[in-house]
C-alpha cells in the first residue's frame, strides 16, 4: 500500500534550496503504486505533479496537490547490431548513467557528465550540453499512461524532442511517468568536441587524447569552473532560454549591437544568446537579498540564503522586464515552475 504524508516538506528535494511544502507527497516504486497514488489524487481532487532530482523545478511555498516521486533504479546494457543500448530505470542519476557507461568502455554520453538530477528528468527537459542533446541519444522511453494504467514504449520521433522540451512537457504529455530510457551508444565513437572550450582543449577530431574519458573529465573541469556547484548554492542551472527571434528582429538586433552573441537558425531566425541580453542589460552580478545572478554565469539565478519559489519569480520578473525594456525579447524560464505559472 502507498504511503501517502501530507503537508511534507519539500525543503531538501530542489537544487534550488527553496522552502516550500506539498500538500500531499508518495513516493512509488512501482507502477501498481504509481496509479494507487494517482486514484488517491484523483478522488480527492488533487492536481498530480511529478517529481524527479529536482534541479529543473521552483517550488511555491505551498504546492497544492499531490507530489508524486517515482522511485526505478538499474542500469543494464543490451548489445544490438550497430552498437549497445544502455538501459536505465527513471530515477538513475543522469551522471551516475555517464559514469557507468565510461566504466564499461562506451562512448557517447561523456558531453552529458555531472548535470545535476534523473534520466527521466533529462528526458522529459531534453538536457543538453557542449554539444550534445539528450534526444540524440534516446532510443525509446518506457512510460506509463496514468488514465489507462497501461506502459506505452515512445520512439525518439513520438517523444517530439524540441530545445529543453518534449512531448512530456505537453498538455498531451502530461498523464505519463516516465519509467526507465534507453540510449543507443555509437559502434563507432567519434568525440563531440566542437564546442569551444573542448575544441581548444583537444584541438580536433582526429586528436588521440580525445577518449571517452578525457571528454568526460575536460567536460567536469569545464564546468566546475564556472557553475555554482548545488552542494553549497542552490540553483535549478540555466534560468532562461535563449529566446529565438524572427529575422527582421535579428538583424534589427544585431545592426544595433554588433557583439550580440547569436545562433543562426533556419529561415533567417536565429537564438539570441540570453546571458549576453540580460549582461548588457546592465544586470551582470545583479543580486537582491535572497536571490541573485550567478557573477561568473549570466543565466544563472541563486539562492542567496533562505529565498522562496515567490521571491525566485519576483526577481526573474525583473531580469525579464529588463531585458525586454532594452530590446524588446521576452526570456522565457527554463525550470519547471510547480504550485503557480510563470506569470502568476
Ligand atoms: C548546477 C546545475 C547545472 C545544470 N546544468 C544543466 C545543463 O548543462 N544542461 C541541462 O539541460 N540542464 C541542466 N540543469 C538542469 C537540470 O539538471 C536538468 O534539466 C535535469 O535533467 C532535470 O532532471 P530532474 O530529475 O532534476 O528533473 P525535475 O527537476 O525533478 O523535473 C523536471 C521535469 O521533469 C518532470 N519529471 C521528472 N521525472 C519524471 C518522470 N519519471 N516522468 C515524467 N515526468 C518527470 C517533472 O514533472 C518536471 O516537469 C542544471 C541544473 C543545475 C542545478
Amino acid at each position: 500500500m502507498i504511503k501517502i504524508k501530507e503537508n511534507y516538506s519539500l525543503d531538501d528535494r530542489t537544487t534550488f534550496g527553496v522552502r516550500a511544502t506539498a500538500e500531499a507527497w508518495a513516493e512509488a516504486g512501482t507502477t501498481g503504486e504509481l496509479m494507487e497514488a494517482v486514484e488517491a489524487a484523483k478522488e480527492r481532487g488533487w492536481p498530480l505533479h511529478v517529481l524527479g532530482g529536482g534541479s529543473n523545478v521552483i517550488l511555491m511555498s505551498r504546492v497544492p496537490g499531490l507530489v508524486l516521486h517515482p522511485v526505478f533504479h538499474g542500469i543494464r546494457r543490451e548489445a544490438e547490431k550497430d552498437g549497445t543500448l544502455i538501459v536505465a530505470g527513471a530515477s538513475e542519476a543522469l551522471d551516475r548513467l555517464v559514469r557507468t557507461s565510461i566504466e564499461w568502455g562506451l562512448g557517447g554520453l561523456e558531453n552529458l557528465a555531472a548535470i545535476p538530477g534523473t534520466v527521466a528528468g533529462a528526458v522529459v527537459q531534453n538536457a543538453g550540453a557542449y554539444g550534445l542533446e539528450i534526444a540524440e541519444r534516446l532510443a525509446w522511453c518506457r512510460a506509463l499512461d496514468t488514465e489507462t494504467g497501461k506502459e506505452r514504449v515512445f520512439t525518439t520521433e513520438e517523444c517530439d524532442f524540441g530545445y529543453r522540451s518534449s512531448f512530456f512537457k505537453t498538455e498531451a504529455g502530461k498523464r505519463f511517468i516516465i519509467l526507465e530510457a534507453a540510449f543507443r551508444l555509437p559502434a563507432r565513437w567519434t568525440p563531440v568536441i566542437a564546442y569551444k572550450e573542448l575544441a581548444l582543449a583537444f584541438g580536433g577530431k582526429d586528436s588521440d587524447a580525445a577518449t571517452p574519458a578525457a571528454v568526460e573529465a575536460k567536460v567536469r573541469e569545464i564546468r566546475a569552473a564556472k557553475l555554482p556547484d548545488p552542494r553549497e548554492t542552490g540553483s535549478a542551472g540555466s534560468f532562461f532560454k535563449n529566446p529565438v527571434v524572427a529575422k527582421l528582429k535579428a538583424r534589427e538586433l544585431i545592426t544595433l549591437h554588433p557583439s550580440l552573441v547569436t545562433y543562426p537558425l533556419a529561415g533567417g531566425r536565429a537564438k539570441l544568446a540570453a546571458g549576453w541580453l540580460i549582461d548588457a542589460a546592465g544586470l551582470k552580478g545583479y543580486a537582491e537579498e535572497k536571490v541573485g545572478i550567478w557573477p561568473k554565469h549570466a543565466l544563472i539565478l541563486v539562492n542567496r540564503g533562505g529565498a522562496a519559489g515567490e521571491d525566485v519569480l519576483r526577481f526573474a520578473h525583473e531580469v525579464r522586464d529588463r531585458v525586454e525594456r532594452r530590446f524588446g525579447v521576452e526570456l522565457e524560464p527554463e525550470p519547471v515552475i510547480m504550485g503557480a505559472g510563470w506569470d502568476d
